[in-house]
């Protein structure tokens, strides 16, 4: 079925136009880049499941998208990719610290537990950011989602802070 009504793979003018009724009053500059594009190309996006894992395996492991590829609608592909070999790299470390047999295993995945929780902390945030994005009432409803959960950090920020000092108080 045709969702947008052409043939996305292989129709540039429709497309082109479809651009145009959605980013027609956007500067000349963003035009331009619809305007001159003479191909174009559709890509599906992927996102492993929130909860996805796997039983450690000694000697094997992952990192970056292989172990947790998400939608790019959050924007922390990399951030975690990095972070990833940050902590796989300490593992690695602790284990020759320790330099007891089944050290290294036994830190990988302690790397491998950690990872899997920070990437579904994300991977919520992304599928979060995708219903939003293509909402729609987008981008309304993407603004009054990142206003609202600002706000809220904001708030939990400040109760935090007014805890902590009142706690400082009775000191
Ligand atoms: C449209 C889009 C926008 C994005 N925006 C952001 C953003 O703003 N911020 C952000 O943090 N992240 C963003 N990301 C996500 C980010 O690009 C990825 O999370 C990141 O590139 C993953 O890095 P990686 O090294 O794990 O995997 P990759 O970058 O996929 O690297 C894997 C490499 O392995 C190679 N390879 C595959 N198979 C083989 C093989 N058999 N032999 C040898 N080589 C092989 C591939 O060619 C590739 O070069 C975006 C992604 C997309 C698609």
């Amino acid at each position: 079925m045709l969702i947008s009504g052409y043939d996305v793979m292989n129709d540039l003018d429709a497309a082109r136009k479809d651009f145009l009724g959605t980013y027609g009053d956007w500067k000349e500059e963003y035009r331009d880049l619809i305007l001159e594009a003479d191909e174009h190309s559709a890509r599906n996006m992927y996102q492993l499941p929130v909860g996805h894992r796997w039983e450690g395996k000694a000697g094997i492991t992952l990192i970056g998208d292989a172990a947790h590829v998400m939608a790019p609608t959050s924007g922390e592909g990399v951030n975690i990719g990095m972070l990833d070999a940050l902590n796989l790299s300490k593992a690695i470390v602790a284990a020759r610290d320790v330099g007891e047999k089944g050290a290294l295993a036994e830190k990988v995945r302690g790397y491998e537990e950690a990872m899997f929780v920070k990437a579904d902390e994300l991977k919520r945030t992304t599928r979060m950011n995708w219903e939003d994005m293509f909402h729609r009432d987008a981008p309304g409803v993407l603004i009054e989602g990142f206003v609202r959960r600002q706000g809220l950090a904001a708030v939990k920020q400040e109760t935090a802070s007014d805890t902590h000092q009142a706690h400082q108080r009775k000191l």
